[in-house]
């Protein structure tokens, strides 16, 4: 195909990148949130959305399938970036990742004494490097959702987690006891079609790069 696709999941990331596109003239015909289909059309006949889940993103890219996604960090790392080029961090879909323990939980104590703690988390890639800088002992248990579900049924210690709001862990009686890192998300750009395309794909980053700047 001769035009551009772009992938994207539906919610916070198609909300906010909504503006950026706009400014480089591109304006999606549909919303993902009330129509079913998962090609969406737009104003430019050269430019279609595909709608994916978030973890599909970078995957869709990587084989070309996508020429341009957005990913949150957190998909980015847990999928290694393979052939990706990570050019502009959009620095929309703010939130944390951090390690969340029920009310009570003495987790510097339990750290300190060098004790192995269980930990349910969807990142497994993130936990497992952030526990091994810190030389923690840990056991950790792979879990597609909910992980707030993990502490309060015996099933782990802690949990790895994003936070926005807090809301979750607060409904929950979790709180957070360490931030692992920062999380936003990034433009993802097929590394062949940024050769094979750059008469198209140039003038979009371009106009990405500066709107990015002037939200920021
Ligand atoms: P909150 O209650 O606002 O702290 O949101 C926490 C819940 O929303 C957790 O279950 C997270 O997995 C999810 N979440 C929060 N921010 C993001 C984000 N930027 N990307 C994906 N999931 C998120």
């Amino acid at each position: 195909m001769n035009g551009i696709t772009i992938a994207l999941s539906k919610g916070r990331i198609f909300d906010e990148t909504l503006p950026l596109l706009a400014a480089a003239g591109i304006v999606p015909t549909e919303d993902p949130e009330t129509s079913r289909k998962l090609i969406i059309g737009t104003n430019r006949p050269d430019v279609r959305v595909v709608i994916v889940r978030a973890t599909d993103a970078p995957t869709y890219v990587q084989y070309g399938a996508a020429d341009l996604g957005v990913a949150g960090k957190d998909v980015l790392i847990e999928h290694g970036g393979a052939g990706l080029y990570q050019p502009l961090d959009l620095k929309i879909a703010k939130c944390r990742m951090c390690v969340a323990v029920p009310q009570g939980f003495d987790y510097d104590h339990v750290v300190r004494q060098g004790a192995r703690l269980k930990v349910a988390t969807k990142y497994l890639n993130i936990a497992r490097n952030h526990f091994a800088s810190k030389g923690v002992h840990v056991d950790l248990i792979k879990l597609y959702g909910s992980m707030e579900l993990a502490p309060l049924t015996g099933l782990a210690d802690a949990i790895v987690d994003l936070v926005s709001t807090g809301n979750t862990l607060k409904a929950n009686n979790l709180v957070a006891v360490e931030e692992v890192m920062p999380i936003s998300s990034r433009l993802i750009v097929n590394q062949a079609a940024l050769k094979l395309k750059r008469e198209t794909l140039g003038p979009i980053l371009e106009v990405f790069t500066q709107a990015v700047e002037k939200i920021a």
